[in-house]
Protein backbone atom coordinates (compact mmCIF):
# COMPACT_ATOMS: atom_id res chain seq x y z
CA UNK A 1 0.00 0.00 0.00
CA UNK A 2 1.18 3.73 -0.96
CA UNK A 3 1.55 6.18 1.88
CA UNK A 4 0.37 10.02 1.65
CA UNK A 5 2.95 12.52 1.87
CA UNK A 6 0.88 15.41 3.13
CA UNK A 7 3.03 18.92 2.32
CA UNK A 8 1.94 22.36 3.69
CA UNK A 9 4.33 24.89 4.68
CA UNK A 10 7.26 21.85 4.09
CA UNK A 11 8.13 22.87 0.73
CA UNK A 12 11.45 20.90 0.05
CA UNK A 13 12.93 17.92 -0.54
CA UNK A 14 16.29 17.91 1.66
CA UNK A 15 15.92 17.86 5.33
CA UNK A 16 12.51 17.22 5.04
CA UNK A 17 11.75 14.53 7.61
CA UNK A 18 8.04 13.58 6.61
CA UNK A 19 9.46 12.76 2.98
CA UNK A 20 12.41 10.97 4.86
CA UNK A 21 9.61 8.52 6.59
CA UNK A 22 7.51 7.85 3.25
CA UNK A 23 10.46 6.66 1.28
CA UNK A 24 11.92 4.83 4.05
CA UNK A 25 8.91 2.85 4.25
CA UNK A 26 9.71 1.45 1.07
CA UNK A 27 6.29 1.60 -0.16
CA UNK A 28 5.08 4.00 -3.04
CA UNK A 29 4.92 7.75 -2.29
CA UNK A 30 1.91 10.24 -3.14
CA UNK A 31 2.81 13.75 -2.37
CA UNK A 32 0.08 15.77 -1.87
CA UNK A 33 -0.74 19.64 -1.48
CA UNK A 34 -4.07 20.68 -0.41
CA UNK A 35 -5.57 24.42 -0.93
CA UNK A 36 -7.17 24.87 2.06
CA UNK A 37 -8.93 27.95 2.85
CA UNK A 38 -11.73 26.45 5.03
CA UNK A 39 -9.26 25.46 7.70
CA UNK A 40 -7.50 28.85 8.65
CA UNK A 41 -10.90 30.50 8.04
CA UNK A 42 -10.36 34.69 7.90
CA UNK A 43 -6.45 33.46 8.63
CA UNK A 44 -6.57 32.65 4.58
CA UNK A 45 -3.14 33.20 2.91
CA UNK A 46 -2.99 36.83 1.95
CA UNK A 47 -2.14 37.80 -1.77
CA UNK A 48 1.94 37.90 -1.53
CA UNK A 49 1.74 34.69 -0.31
CA UNK A 50 -0.53 32.75 -2.40
CA UNK A 51 1.64 34.38 -5.31
CA UNK A 52 4.59 32.89 -3.93
CA UNK A 53 2.42 29.47 -3.10
CA UNK A 54 2.16 29.49 -6.81
CA UNK A 55 5.41 29.74 -7.35
CA UNK A 56 6.73 27.43 -5.17
CA UNK A 57 4.58 24.62 -5.45
CA UNK A 58 5.45 24.49 -9.26
CA UNK A 59 9.48 24.36 -8.31
CA UNK A 60 8.31 21.64 -6.19
CA UNK A 61 6.29 19.82 -8.76
CA UNK A 62 9.43 19.82 -11.26
CA UNK A 63 11.76 18.81 -8.27
CA UNK A 64 9.95 15.87 -7.38
CA UNK A 65 9.62 14.99 -11.11
CA UNK A 66 13.12 14.86 -11.03
CA UNK A 67 13.00 12.16 -8.92
CA UNK A 68 10.06 9.73 -10.63
CA UNK A 69 7.51 11.53 -8.77
CA UNK A 70 4.67 14.23 -9.13
CA UNK A 71 3.05 16.60 -6.98
CA UNK A 72 -1.21 16.16 -6.68
CA UNK A 73 -3.38 19.05 -5.84
CA UNK A 74 -6.15 19.06 -4.36
CA UNK A 75 -8.81 22.04 -2.91
CA UNK A 76 -10.73 21.61 0.25
CA UNK A 77 -10.77 21.09 3.53
CA UNK A 78 -7.24 19.13 4.17
CA UNK A 79 -9.65 16.34 6.63
CA UNK A 80 -11.71 15.51 3.83
CA UNK A 81 -9.37 15.22 1.40
CA UNK A 82 -6.84 13.43 3.15
CA UNK A 83 -9.36 10.59 4.16
CA UNK A 84 -11.45 10.51 1.06
CA UNK A 85 -7.30 10.31 -0.64
CA UNK A 86 -6.49 7.71 1.78
CA UNK A 87 -9.38 5.34 1.21
CA UNK A 88 -9.11 5.65 -2.86
CA UNK A 89 -5.67 4.53 -2.44
CA UNK A 90 -5.44 2.68 0.28
CA UNK A 91 -2.36 4.03 1.93
CA UNK A 92 -1.56 2.70 4.71
CA UNK A 93 0.32 5.91 6.27
CA UNK A 94 -0.53 10.02 6.23
CA UNK A 95 3.14 11.87 6.84
CA UNK A 96 3.32 15.34 7.50
CA UNK A 97 5.65 17.61 9.11
CA UNK A 98 3.94 19.17 12.71
CA UNK A 99 2.80 22.97 12.20
CA UNK A 100 2.10 25.25 15.13
CA UNK A 101 -0.78 27.86 13.64
CA UNK A 102 -3.51 27.43 15.85
CA UNK A 103 -6.01 26.24 12.78
CA UNK A 104 -3.25 23.83 12.06
CA UNK A 105 -2.88 22.11 15.49
CA UNK A 106 -6.52 22.01 14.79
CA UNK A 107 -7.05 20.10 11.74
CA UNK A 108 -3.61 17.80 12.58
CA UNK A 109 -6.02 16.34 15.08
CA UNK A 110 -8.84 16.50 12.73
CA UNK A 111 -6.74 14.72 10.17
CA UNK A 112 -6.14 12.38 12.76
CA UNK A 113 -10.06 11.37 13.52
CA UNK A 114 -10.89 11.15 10.10
CA UNK A 115 -8.62 8.61 8.60
CA UNK A 116 -9.86 4.70 8.88
CA UNK A 117 -7.88 3.04 11.05
CA UNK A 118 -6.14 1.20 8.48
CA UNK A 119 -3.92 4.50 7.91
CA UNK A 120 -1.59 5.83 10.13
CA UNK A 121 -0.47 9.58 10.93
CA UNK A 122 2.54 10.28 11.46
CA UNK A 123 3.81 14.30 12.40
CA UNK A 124 7.10 14.97 12.07
CA UNK A 125 9.33 17.58 13.31
CA UNK A 126 11.72 19.51 11.23
CA UNK A 127 10.37 22.97 10.35
CA UNK A 128 11.86 24.81 13.52
CA UNK A 129 15.62 24.60 15.45
CA UNK A 130 13.50 22.38 18.24
CA UNK A 131 9.99 21.26 18.40
CA UNK A 132 7.74 23.81 20.15
CA UNK A 133 6.96 23.69 23.61
CA UNK A 134 9.67 21.17 24.16
CA UNK A 135 12.23 24.03 25.25
CA UNK A 136 11.01 24.31 29.37
CA UNK A 137 12.26 26.20 32.42
CA UNK A 138 13.50 24.56 35.31
CA UNK A 139 10.23 23.28 36.96
CA UNK A 140 8.98 22.35 33.52
CA UNK A 141 6.88 26.07 32.54
CA UNK A 142 7.07 27.37 29.30
CA UNK A 143 9.03 30.31 29.11
CA UNK A 144 7.26 33.86 28.20
CA UNK A 145 10.03 36.16 27.21
CA UNK A 146 12.80 35.90 24.68
CA UNK A 147 16.39 36.19 26.07
CA UNK A 148 15.44 33.30 28.71
CA UNK A 149 14.32 31.19 26.07
CA UNK A 150 16.93 31.60 23.81
CA UNK A 151 19.22 31.06 26.50
CA UNK A 152 18.01 27.68 27.05
CA UNK A 153 17.43 26.68 23.44
CA UNK A 154 21.01 27.34 22.61
CA UNK A 155 21.53 24.88 25.19
CA UNK A 156 20.61 22.11 22.54
CA UNK A 157 22.26 23.93 19.72
CA UNK A 158 23.14 23.13 17.05
CA UNK A 159 20.51 21.33 15.64
CA UNK A 160 21.30 17.80 13.98
CA UNK A 161 22.94 18.12 10.84
CA UNK A 162 20.39 18.27 7.79
CA UNK A 163 20.16 14.96 5.79
CA UNK A 164 20.34 15.31 1.97
CA UNK A 165 17.15 14.66 -0.42
CA UNK A 166 16.42 11.39 -1.43
CA UNK A 167 17.54 10.33 -4.85
CA UNK A 168 14.76 8.68 -5.76
CA UNK A 169 10.98 8.42 -4.60
CA UNK A 170 9.45 5.53 -5.28
CA UNK A 171 5.98 6.29 -7.46
CA UNK A 172 2.52 4.40 -7.35
CA UNK A 173 1.19 2.24 -10.11
CA UNK A 174 -1.80 4.71 -10.81
CA UNK A 175 -2.03 8.29 -9.64
CA UNK A 176 -5.05 9.55 -7.90
CA UNK A 177 -6.24 12.82 -10.12
CA UNK A 178 -4.83 16.32 -9.70
CA UNK A 179 -6.73 20.04 -9.93
CA UNK A 180 -4.34 21.82 -12.42
CA UNK A 181 -2.51 24.52 -10.57
CA UNK A 182 -3.49 27.58 -12.70
CA UNK A 183 -7.40 26.61 -11.88
CA UNK A 184 -6.46 27.88 -8.24
CA UNK A 185 -5.84 31.45 -9.61
CA UNK A 186 -3.41 32.21 -7.03
CA UNK A 187 -1.86 34.98 -9.33
CA UNK A 188 -3.04 38.28 -9.41
CA UNK A 189 -4.70 39.37 -12.57
CA UNK A 190 -6.30 42.59 -13.30
CA UNK A 191 -4.16 44.20 -12.02
CA UNK A 192 -0.99 41.99 -12.34
CA UNK A 193 1.06 43.59 -9.48
CA UNK A 194 3.77 41.04 -8.71
CA UNK A 195 6.51 42.28 -11.47
CA UNK A 196 8.83 43.51 -8.09
CA UNK A 197 8.00 40.20 -6.88
CA UNK A 198 9.38 38.66 -9.24
CA UNK A 199 12.35 40.53 -10.03
CA UNK A 200 13.35 40.01 -6.93
CA UNK A 201 12.16 36.42 -5.79
CA UNK A 202 12.64 33.00 -7.03
CA UNK A 203 10.34 30.65 -5.14
CA UNK A 204 11.48 26.97 -4.25
CA UNK A 205 13.89 24.79 -3.00
CA UNK A 206 16.86 26.20 -5.64
CA UNK A 207 15.95 29.64 -4.83
CA UNK A 208 16.09 29.40 -1.25
CA UNK A 209 19.39 27.29 -1.37
CA UNK A 210 20.67 29.97 -3.82
CA UNK A 211 20.11 33.10 -1.25
CA UNK A 212 21.61 30.95 1.52
CA UNK A 213 25.20 30.60 -0.39
CA UNK A 214 24.66 34.12 -1.24
CA UNK A 215 24.22 35.08 2.50
CA UNK A 216 26.79 32.76 4.09
CA UNK A 217 29.91 35.46 3.61
CA UNK A 218 28.20 37.71 4.69
CA UNK A 219 27.20 36.04 8.26
CA UNK A 220 29.84 37.36 9.78
CA UNK A 221 28.97 41.06 8.95
CA UNK A 222 25.61 40.75 10.00
CA UNK A 223 25.71 42.32 13.45
CA UNK A 224 27.11 45.67 11.76
CA UNK A 225 25.30 45.52 8.33
CA UNK A 226 22.06 44.07 8.81
CA UNK A 227 20.60 47.72 10.53
CA UNK A 228 21.15 49.45 7.36
CA UNK A 229 18.32 49.28 5.01
CA UNK A 230 20.43 50.62 2.26
CA UNK A 231 22.74 47.72 2.03
CA UNK A 232 21.86 44.39 1.71
CA UNK A 233 23.29 42.62 4.83
CA UNK A 234 20.49 40.48 5.99
CA UNK A 235 20.15 36.76 4.83
CA UNK A 236 16.39 37.72 2.90
CA UNK A 237 15.33 34.08 3.79
CA UNK A 238 12.02 34.57 5.72
CA UNK A 239 9.41 33.43 2.75
CA UNK A 240 11.83 30.44 1.75
CA UNK A 241 11.84 29.97 5.79
CA UNK A 242 8.43 30.63 6.29
CA UNK A 243 6.94 27.94 3.46
CA UNK A 244 9.80 25.42 4.05
CA UNK A 245 11.54 25.82 1.34
CA UNK A 246 14.67 25.10 3.15
CA UNK A 247 15.16 24.11 6.98
CA UNK A 248 16.15 26.12 10.04
CA UNK A 249 18.78 23.53 10.37
CA UNK A 250 20.35 23.85 7.23
CA UNK A 251 20.61 27.64 7.70
CA UNK A 252 22.40 26.84 11.15
CA UNK A 253 24.39 24.39 9.79
CA UNK A 254 25.94 26.71 6.91
CA UNK A 255 26.58 29.14 8.40
CA UNK A 256 27.70 28.89 12.43
CA UNK A 257 31.42 28.17 11.42
CA UNK A 258 31.82 31.46 10.02
CA UNK A 259 32.45 33.82 13.30
CA UNK A 260 32.22 37.40 13.13
CA UNK A 261 28.92 38.07 14.48
CA UNK A 262 27.43 35.45 13.06
CA UNK A 263 25.68 34.42 16.59
CA UNK A 264 23.56 37.54 15.96
CA UNK A 265 22.50 36.23 12.92
CA UNK A 266 21.77 32.70 14.68
CA UNK A 267 19.72 34.20 17.65
CA UNK A 268 17.18 35.74 15.05
CA UNK A 269 16.20 32.17 13.64
CA UNK A 270 15.90 31.83 17.37
CA UNK A 271 13.18 34.31 17.60
CA UNK A 272 11.22 32.20 15.00
CA UNK A 273 11.34 29.63 17.27
CA UNK A 274 10.01 31.52 20.31
CA UNK A 275 7.11 33.55 18.08
CA UNK A 276 6.31 29.56 17.94
CA UNK A 277 6.75 29.05 21.34
CA UNK A 278 4.23 32.19 21.89
CA UNK A 279 1.39 30.97 19.51
CA UNK A 280 1.15 27.34 21.19
CA UNK A 281 0.73 29.12 24.67
CA UNK A 282 -1.37 31.97 23.87
CA UNK A 283 -3.29 31.13 20.21
CA UNK A 284 -4.95 34.43 19.49
CA UNK A 285 -2.22 36.15 20.03
CA UNK A 286 -2.15 37.75 16.43
CA UNK A 287 -6.11 39.29 17.90
CA UNK A 288 -5.38 39.82 21.14
CA UNK A 289 -3.11 42.33 22.87
CA UNK A 290 -1.13 39.84 25.69
CA UNK A 291 -1.45 42.78 27.98
CA UNK A 292 -5.33 43.19 28.68
CA UNK A 293 -4.49 47.14 30.18
CA UNK A 294 -4.06 47.98 26.23
CA UNK A 295 -7.84 46.91 25.79
CA UNK A 296 -8.86 50.27 27.34
CA UNK A 297 -6.10 52.05 24.57
CA UNK A 298 -8.52 54.83 22.88
CA UNK A 299 -7.22 53.48 19.20
CA UNK A 300 -8.21 55.99 16.99
CA UNK A 301 -11.62 55.20 15.10
CA UNK A 302 -11.24 53.60 11.06
CA UNK A 303 -14.83 54.19 10.16
CA UNK A 304 -13.83 58.17 10.75
CA UNK A 305 -12.80 59.13 6.96
CA UNK A 306 -9.50 61.43 8.55
CA UNK A 307 -8.55 58.03 10.23
CA UNK A 308 -9.45 56.21 7.34
CA UNK A 309 -7.47 58.48 4.82
CA UNK A 310 -4.68 58.38 7.52
CA UNK A 311 -4.82 54.42 7.04
CA UNK A 312 -4.79 54.86 3.28
CA UNK A 313 -1.51 57.30 3.33
CA UNK A 314 0.42 54.69 5.65
CA UNK A 315 -0.55 51.88 2.87
CA UNK A 316 0.51 54.00 -0.06
CA UNK A 317 4.00 55.25 1.09
CA UNK A 318 2.25 58.78 1.24
CA UNK A 319 2.81 59.80 4.76
CA UNK A 320 5.38 62.97 4.17
CA UNK A 321 7.86 60.70 6.21
CA UNK A 322 10.33 59.31 3.75
CA UNK A 323 11.30 56.51 6.04
CA UNK A 324 8.11 55.30 6.02
CA UNK A 325 7.53 55.63 2.66
CA UNK A 326 9.83 53.93 1.74
CA UNK A 327 9.34 51.25 3.52
CA UNK A 328 5.59 50.87 2.84
CA UNK A 329 6.38 51.34 -1.03
CA UNK A 330 8.98 48.45 -0.78
CA UNK A 331 6.50 46.43 0.83
CA UNK A 332 3.89 46.94 -1.67
CA UNK A 333 6.30 46.54 -4.62
CA UNK A 334 8.42 42.99 -3.42
CA UNK A 335 6.48 41.74 -0.80
CA UNK A 336 9.19 42.29 1.33
CA UNK A 337 10.58 44.84 4.10
CA UNK A 338 13.42 45.61 5.62
CA UNK A 339 13.31 44.52 9.87
CA UNK A 340 14.16 47.64 11.03
CA UNK A 341 12.13 49.24 8.44
CA UNK A 342 9.37 46.89 9.50
CA UNK A 343 10.15 48.61 13.69
CA UNK A 344 9.89 52.12 12.13
CA UNK A 345 6.34 51.57 10.24
CA UNK A 346 5.07 49.64 12.54
CA UNK A 347 5.46 51.96 15.14
CA UNK A 348 4.64 54.80 13.07
CA UNK A 349 1.47 53.44 12.73
CA UNK A 350 0.45 52.28 16.22
CA UNK A 351 2.23 55.14 18.10
CA UNK A 352 2.15 58.40 15.15
CA UNK A 353 -1.06 57.61 14.20
CA UNK A 354 -2.79 55.67 17.33
CA UNK A 355 -4.03 52.68 14.61
CA UNK A 356 -4.73 49.50 16.42
CA UNK A 357 -1.87 47.55 15.56
CA UNK A 358 -4.09 44.62 14.57
CA UNK A 359 -5.04 46.55 11.40
CA UNK A 360 -1.11 46.60 10.72
CA UNK A 361 -0.90 43.03 11.35
CA UNK A 362 -3.49 42.38 9.02
CA UNK A 363 -2.17 44.53 6.28
CA UNK A 364 1.34 42.71 6.76
CA UNK A 365 -0.54 39.59 6.66
CA UNK A 366 -1.77 40.21 2.82
CA UNK A 367 1.02 42.19 1.57
CA UNK A 368 4.05 39.80 2.80
CA UNK A 369 5.62 37.37 0.89
CA UNK A 370 6.88 36.20 4.13
CA UNK A 371 3.39 36.80 5.98
CA UNK A 372 3.76 34.29 9.39
CA UNK A 373 1.02 34.06 11.81
CA UNK A 374 3.33 33.76 15.05
CA UNK A 375 6.24 36.46 13.69
CA UNK A 376 4.09 38.76 12.43
CA UNK A 377 1.47 39.00 16.00
CA UNK A 378 4.80 38.94 17.82
CA UNK A 379 6.54 41.39 16.40
CA UNK A 380 3.52 44.07 16.04
CA UNK A 381 2.47 43.24 19.50
CA UNK A 382 6.22 43.91 20.51
CA UNK A 383 6.29 47.32 18.99
CA UNK A 384 3.19 48.06 19.78
CA UNK A 385 4.33 47.40 23.52
CA UNK A 386 1.19 45.16 24.06
CA UNK A 387 2.70 41.79 23.93
CA UNK A 388 4.32 39.59 26.73
CA UNK A 389 7.67 40.75 25.76
CA UNK A 390 7.90 43.64 24.29
CA UNK A 391 9.13 47.08 24.00
CA UNK A 392 7.27 49.86 26.21
CA UNK A 393 4.61 51.85 24.20
CA UNK A 394 6.21 55.49 25.70
CA UNK A 395 9.28 54.50 23.92
CA UNK A 396 7.78 56.31 21.05
CA UNK A 397 10.45 55.64 17.67
CA UNK A 398 11.73 59.22 16.05
CA UNK A 399 11.37 58.32 12.33
CA UNK A 400 13.59 61.14 11.28
CA UNK A 401 16.29 60.45 13.92
CA UNK A 402 16.44 56.99 12.80
CA UNK A 403 16.42 57.46 9.52
CA UNK A 404 19.22 59.58 9.95
CA UNK A 405 21.16 56.88 12.41
CA UNK A 406 20.63 54.16 9.81
CA UNK A 407 21.69 56.27 7.13
CA UNK A 408 18.79 55.61 4.77
CA UNK A 409 19.20 57.96 2.30
CA UNK A 410 20.32 55.47 -1.25
CA UNK A 411 17.15 53.37 0.41
CA UNK A 412 14.72 56.50 0.59
CA UNK A 413 16.12 57.03 -3.44
CA UNK A 414 15.53 53.93 -4.29
CA UNK A 415 11.82 53.51 -3.42
CA UNK A 416 10.44 57.02 -3.09
CA UNK A 417 11.51 58.35 -6.17
CA UNK A 418 10.44 62.29 -6.01
CA UNK A 419 12.98 62.22 -3.29
CA UNK A 420 15.54 60.69 -5.48
CA UNK A 421 17.26 63.74 -6.07
CA UNK A 422 18.15 65.29 -2.48
CA UNK A 423 20.99 65.17 -0.34
CA UNK A 424 21.29 63.77 2.99
CA UNK A 425 20.48 65.07 5.92
CA UNK A 426 17.29 66.90 3.79
CA UNK A 427 16.02 63.49 2.37
CA UNK A 428 15.42 62.25 5.91
CA UNK A 429 13.48 65.36 6.69
CA UNK A 430 12.29 67.05 3.63
CA UNK A 431 9.51 69.24 4.98
CA UNK A 432 11.72 70.51 8.10
CA UNK A 433 14.29 71.51 5.54
CA UNK A 434 11.94 73.24 3.23
CA UNK A 435 13.55 71.03 0.73
CA UNK A 436 9.94 69.23 -0.20
CA UNK A 437 9.58 68.52 -3.94
CA UNK A 438 6.19 68.97 -5.46
CA UNK A 439 4.26 66.26 -5.73
CA UNK A 440 5.83 64.63 -2.33
CA UNK A 441 3.03 65.26 0.32
CA UNK A 442 3.59 67.37 3.46
CA UNK A 443 3.71 65.07 6.61
CA UNK A 444 0.50 63.91 7.79
CA UNK A 445 1.50 64.63 11.51
CA UNK A 446 4.07 66.33 13.18
CA UNK A 447 6.41 64.09 15.38
CA UNK A 448 5.69 66.09 18.56
CA UNK A 449 2.06 66.78 18.25
CA UNK A 450 2.16 62.44 16.98
CA UNK A 451 3.95 61.92 20.30
CA UNK A 452 2.05 63.73 22.91
CA UNK A 453 -1.02 62.50 21.54
CA UNK A 454 0.20 59.00 22.04
CA UNK A 455 1.68 59.42 25.51
CA UNK A 456 -2.17 61.06 26.22
CA UNK A 457 -4.27 58.11 24.73
CA UNK A 458 -1.65 55.61 26.98
CA UNK A 459 -2.38 57.22 30.06
CA UNK A 460 -5.37 55.11 30.51
CA UNK A 461 -3.84 52.49 30.03
CA UNK A 462 -1.47 53.10 32.95
CA UNK A 463 -4.72 53.62 34.73
P1 LIG B 1 17.46 37.90 8.69
O1 LIG B 1 17.80 39.11 9.45
O2 LIG B 1 18.47 37.37 7.75
O3 LIG B 1 17.07 36.77 9.76
C1 LIG B 1 17.10 35.38 9.46
C2 LIG B 1 15.77 34.74 9.72
O4 LIG B 1 15.45 34.81 11.10
C3 LIG B 1 14.62 35.41 9.00
O5 LIG B 1 14.52 34.95 7.67
C4 LIG B 1 13.44 35.01 9.86
O6 LIG B 1 12.99 33.71 9.56
C5 LIG B 1 14.04 34.99 11.26
N1 LIG B 1 13.80 36.28 11.93
C6 LIG B 1 14.57 37.40 11.87
N2 LIG B 1 14.07 38.37 12.65
C7 LIG B 1 12.96 37.86 13.22
C8 LIG B 1 12.00 38.37 14.13
N3 LIG B 1 12.09 39.61 14.62
N4 LIG B 1 10.97 37.57 14.48
C9 LIG B 1 10.85 36.31 14.00
N5 LIG B 1 11.74 35.78 13.14
C10 LIG B 1 12.78 36.53 12.75
N6 LIG B 1 9.16 37.86 9.94
C11 LIG B 1 8.54 36.87 9.29
O7 LIG B 1 9.20 35.88 8.93
N7 LIG B 1 7.20 36.92 9.03
C12 LIG B 1 6.42 37.99 9.40
O8 LIG B 1 5.20 37.99 9.15
C13 LIG B 1 7.06 39.07 10.05
N8 LIG B 1 6.36 40.18 10.42
C14 LIG B 1 7.00 41.20 11.06
C15 LIG B 1 6.25 42.33 11.46
C16 LIG B 1 6.88 43.40 12.11
C17 LIG B 1 6.06 44.59 12.55
C18 LIG B 1 8.27 43.34 12.37
C19 LIG B 1 8.95 44.47 13.08
C20 LIG B 1 9.00 42.23 11.99
C21 LIG B 1 8.39 41.15 11.34
N9 LIG B 1 9.13 40.01 10.96
C22 LIG B 1 8.47 38.97 10.32
C23 LIG B 1 10.52 39.80 11.41
C24 LIG B 1 11.65 40.28 10.46
O9 LIG B 1 11.41 41.60 10.05
C25 LIG B 1 11.82 39.41 9.23
O10 LIG B 1 11.89 38.06 9.60
C26 LIG B 1 13.13 39.77 8.51
O11 LIG B 1 13.14 41.12 8.15
C27 LIG B 1 13.27 38.91 7.27
O12 LIG B 1 14.41 39.26 6.54
P2 LIG B 1 15.65 38.27 6.45
O13 LIG B 1 15.18 36.93 6.01
O14 LIG B 1 16.68 38.94 5.62
O15 LIG B 1 16.07 38.19 7.96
Amino acid sequence: APVILWFRRDLRLSDQPALAAAVASGAPVIPVYILDDDTPKHRKMGAASRWWLHHSLNALDTDLRALGSKLILRAGKSDAILSALAAETKASAVHCIRHYDPWWRNAEKAVMNGLSEGTAFVCHDGNYLLPAGSVTTGSGGQYKIYTPFMRALWQHMPPPVPHPAPTKIPAPDNWPESDGLSGWNLLPTKPDWSGGMSEMWMPGEAGAQDRLAAFVDKAKFYDEKRNLPSVEGSSFLSPHLHFGEISPAACWHATMDQGGSVDVFLKELVWRDYAQNVIVQMPEYGAKNARDAFDKLPWRDLSDPVVQADFVAWTKGQTGYPIVDAGMRQLWATGWMHNRVRMITASFLVKHLLIDWREGEKWFWDTLVDADYGSNAVNWQWTAGTGVDSNMFVRIMAPLSQSEKFDAMHYIREWVPELAALQAPYIHDPDEYGARPKGYPRKIIGHKAARERALKAHEIVKG
